[in-house]
């Protein structure tokens, strides 16, 4: 038995489908699904057009082509042919399981950009991929980048548009066109791919964006009146005056390294500021094909100060289209310009402090959520994430990953958020040794001495996992420990063990106080001649003088066993 998954390829034009003609390579109507149609691993033979035969996962693909006419090189393409793809998921979105967008190389990342912004509460796989040699030729990557494309669309839920090459699966619009003769032409410079495909398919679920929990819908771009800038060593400010001229009312600047430009040529920064003033929405991004632009140097603070917002690690093609389509919103300039600065879809890196939780968390929580949802429990996600969040805090202070429990707590999380059996993140931090996350803990304000279901304290859990720099960290907030303490470093004491000993008097056990028949430790140490153990439990100030229950002292027991070194121990003591 095997299922079959509903790929609808949107077929818009670019080499891939190209045929060779006199007068060079050229789009030919029908040739593209005439070839695929007749090649084994697009097409089995025994099932009707168009399906795949069966994969190494049991399942089969079937496509169905839309063909656009005219197939266009992606270089004459612009917003209403961004508009138009889009249109075509929404119309045919509940038909099919997934989405492939064949697509001329040249502007592939911008539409992928764009098309990312503009499919709102997106559930399904969309995939832009194209081909640098035409599908018809012998040696062409298209057979790959097809069947890749097909395998992910037609196996994988990942509900982004994302752009697929030589054996990448990345984030459509952290995507840029790098080479323009090599196979491998895409880079995705500040955000790793979201699937290799080598002998395996390796998918980094970590990576891959939240499903939504909002129903889908087309947002278009309709607002044109945006620009791009590439600055250069010695640019005019006549120059950027004219590109800031109405009917610009965005720019993206890409500049130099981390965001710098020139800072001691008052006429740019002035045409500049003559910008931001009239309502232009001027974004800063590198020319760099990594990184991003901050405001560490000097030259990036002055773009900063004349009203430039960065736009951190956006590619200028992100960055270009996320500006005209919040443009297209009719927001206000501010929002639009906040707006460009949060991450919207993957678009950009923000700091720990800005994100709410980091994908693996989001990812897991969500899927819980949908999981449930299709099971026909009615829980929101709120309801998932009230659930899951102590056990994700506990789970992250186990681990001692402050930087997920910071990000937690940010978003809400309670600092004590106890598990089923009623350990909290510091029992966790405490048990397994984390002494940073112990220490985060405490001064986020956990409580000191939370007992679990059975009682136990995170000192308990440090004491008996030995850890003694948590001991004593804990033991610096005022952690105590529960009335057991002294039957523990009795027992410590007749194993004579040192480390034991010298870790529960740390943790604030008394070194006076006995068992149910008063035997205290040093009792318990004399009696099998401990003599260390004895030195060590004087030290820390024993009493030698104590009797238990039968009147006996420390030394008395000392003597009965016949360990004369203990008893001289006890004897000096007590004079
Ligand atoms: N000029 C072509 C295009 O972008 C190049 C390609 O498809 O690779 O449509």
């Amino acid at each position: 038995m095997s299922t079959t998954n509903r790929v609808l390829i949107i077929y818009t034009g670019g080499t891939i489908g190209m045929k060779d003609t006199p007068r060079g390579y050229a789009p030919a109507p029908g040739f593209l699904s005439e070839l695929l149609a007749a090649m084994p691993p697009f097409h089995d033979r025994t099932m009707p057009a168009h399906t795949t035969p069966i994969s190494r996962y049991g399942r089969r693909v079937r496509y169905d082509i839309l063909e656009y006419a005219p197939l266009l090189d992606s270089s004459n393409m612009g917003l209403d042919d961004w508009v138009k793809i889009a249109r075509d998921v929404e119309r045919h979105y509940d038909a099919y399981d997934a989405f492939i967008v064949l697509h001329g190389t040249d502007t592939m990342a911008y539409t992928a950009s764009a098309l990312s912004f503009m499919l709102e509460n997106l559930g399904k796989t969309v995939i832009l991929t194209g081909s640098q040699i035409p599908l018809a030729e012998a040696r062409s990557d298209a057979i790959g980048n097809v069947l890749g494309a097909l395998t992910i669309a037609g196996h994988y839920e990942i509900p982004e548009v994302c752009l697929y090459f030589d054996n990448r699966l990345m984030r459509g619009n952290r995507t840029q066109k790098t080479d323009a003769s090599g196979l491998a032409a895409f880079a995705s410079g500040n955000a790793p791919p979201l699937v290799e495909v080598g002998i395996e398919v390796k998918v980094e679920w970590d990576r891959i964006l939240a499903p939504p929990t909002r129903p889908f819908r087309v947002n278009p771009i309709t607002h044109q009146a945006v620009a791009a800038l590439r600055l250069f060593p010695g640019i005019s400010a006549e120059m950027i005056t004219n590109v800031l001229r109405p009917p610009t009312e965005g720019l993206v600047l890409e500049s130099f390294g981390a965001g710098n430009a020139p800072d001691h040529r008052a006429d740019f920064l002035d045409a500049l500021r003559a910008g931001t003033d009239r309502g232009v929405v001027i974004v800063n991004v590198t020319q760099c094909q990594r990184g991003a632009v901050t405001t560490d140097y000097a030259t990036g603070a002055a773009l900063a100060e004349v009203g430039v917002i960065g736009g951190a690690d956006m590619t200028p093609e992100a960055a270009l289209t996320k500006l005209a389509w919040l443009l297209s919103q009719g927001l206000p300039r501010a929002e639009v310009a906040r707006l460009m600065q949060t991450n919207l879809r993957g678009e950009l890196t923000t700091t720990a402090t800005q994100t709410r939780f980091s994908f693996r968390e989001r990812v897991f929580i969500a899927s819980v959520a949908r999981a449930l949802a299709e099971a026909g429990e009615s829980v929101s996600r709120v309801e998932v994430e009230r659930a899951l969040l102590p056990v994700l805090m506990c789970s992250a202070a186990g681990l001692g990953d402050t930087t997920a429990l910071e990000r937690m707590l940010a978003s809400g999380a309670e600092v004590d958020a106890a598990d089923y059996d009623g350990r909290t993140p510091l029992h966790l931090a405490a048990s397994e040794g984390h002494l940073g996350a112990v220490e985060f803990l405490l001064a986020r304000g956990a409580k000191v001495d939370p007992p679990d279901r059975w009682g136990g304290t995170p000192l308990q859990d440090a004491v008996r996992q030995r850890h003694h720099p948590v001991v004593m960290a804990l033991r610096r907030q005022g952690a105590t420990l529960g009335a057991d303490a002294s039957i523990q470093l009795c027992g410590l004491a007749v194993a004579g063990d040192l480390t034991g000993i010298g870790l529960l008097l740390d943790a604030g056990a008394d070194p006076s106080s006995g068992d149910y028949d008063r035997r205290t430790p040093l009792h318990l140490a004399a009696a099998e001649g401990h003599s260390a153990a004895i030195a060590l439990l004087l030290a820390r100030g024993a009493d030698p003088r104590a009797r238990d229950r039968w009147q006996q002292s420390p030394r008395d027991e000392a003597l009965r066993g016949g360990h004369a070194a203990a008893a001289e121990l006890l004897g000096v003591a007590l004079t």
